[in-house]
């Protein structure tokens, strides 16, 4: 038969069609996806960075990835960086929070307002986070408080009466009534503090501020471990390193673990002005690096990135040398001697197992 050029693009496409055909599974596959929804570390703000959060979605093949939705942490524009992913904010089953600092937890008012607007008829978000914890000054960190209060603003300004006299249907306390409180005395071994279908999540204590935990999402695809701002229990050195020995023993085995870091460019000894407690309080890329060689974990996905990339001044403290790129971060870690992959939060970066 005499094929001329259109016939033969036909053809191939065929081929293709077909060779595709062949290798799809005849059955469904579990799968997880993890994804930074915000990478800006601290509270400054950046060039429309969010802050910091990270979404775990578990499901199969068929629909990728995407049975179930957990969010942990939600700093701002985490609801605009869902959206960007097409995950409505009612499709979350779970929120997790690692600690109260704002910059963990700021986008969750606006989340939650959105999810009283359109989906009052539930179901319900579990909320899952800390007992109240005493700080050694004497305040309260308090999860449930948060919770209990999220939509006092908008109370206070008439806003939620105004929405409820437009819409019965509404619950009447805010968003406060589709949150379901979830607290849980963090520990010192990884303990099972949230469940559902295959998937499990596990807390441990941590180091940054009182009531910190990290957390680990066990699937049939894989883990994950979600450090959060954790740092090592003894606040500055002389220490072995500056990431926590909790997390550690969490990560053991997993696949890949999610963690805030700080570059050591920011390092009391490098003239930056950062105040050196708070550069304690976390875990610099290179230790970081070198947890994650030892507990065999194939990834290393850094967020939270103090500095950001390509800023000249973490807030208002310099950096030393200049603004650091993505290689700066993992020559940093590279110097641990770590294996793995290394990957160097963006907003929306998003990786997922079993790798496609
Ligand atoms: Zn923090």
């Amino acid at each position: 038969m005499h094929m001329n050029r259109r016939h033969a693009h036909w053809a191939a496409s065929l081929l293709i069609a077909l060779t595709l055909l062949s290798n799809t599974p005849a059955h469904s596959e579990p799968c997880m996806t993890i994804t930074l929804t915000g990478t800006q570390g601290g509270p400054p703000v950046y060039k429309g960075q969010a802050g910091a959060g990270t979404l775990v979605q578990y499901g199969d093949s068929d629909n990728a990835c995407n049975d179930i939705a957990l969010q942990f942490d939600a700093g701002r524009g985490t609801t605009q960086r869902l959206s960007e992913l097409n995950v409505p904010v009612g499709k979350l089953a779970a929120i997790f929070v690692t600690h109260m600092h704002s910059d963990h937890t700021e986008g969750l008012i606006d989340l939650m307002q959105l999810r009283w607007h359109f989906n009052s008829q539930g179901p319900k978000v579990d909320f899952v986070v800390s007992e109240d914890k005493l700080s050694p000054a004497g305040h309260t960190l308090s999860g449930r408080s948060f919770a209990d209060h999220i939509g006092a603003t908008m109370i206070q300004s008439g806003e939620m009466a105004q929405r409820l006299a437009e819409n019965k249907q509404r619950l009447p306390g805010g968003p406060t009534d589709l949150m379901n409180v979830m607290t849980f005395e963090p520990m010192e071994k990884p303990d099972t503090v949230w469940s559902s279908g295959d998937v499990t999540v596990d807390a441990i204590n941590s180091n940054h501020i009182p009531g910190h935990a990290s957390y680990r999402v066990n699937t049939p695809a894989g883990s994950v471990v979600i450090g959060g701002d954790a740092g090592n229990d003894k606040p500055s050195p002389p220490r072995g390193a500056s990431t926590s020995a909790q997390v550690e023993l969490l990560a053991k085995g997993a696949d890949v673990i999610v963690h805030s870091t700080i570059h050591p460019v920011m390092g009391p000894d490098k003239d930056s002005g950062f105040p050196a407690p708070i550069y304690y309080r976390q875990s610099t890329a290179t230790d970081l690096g070198a947890m994650a060689e030892k507990v065999g974990a194939g990834y290393l996905m850094l967020t939270h990135l103090i500095p950001p990339l390509n800023a000249i001044k973490q807030g208002p403290y310099p950096i030393p040398g200049g603004a650091l790129s993505s290689t700066d971060y993992e020559d940093a870690v590279s110097l641990s001697g770590y294996t793995g992959n290394t990957i160097v939060g963006t907003d929306l970066v998003s990786l997922t197992l079993p790798e496609q």
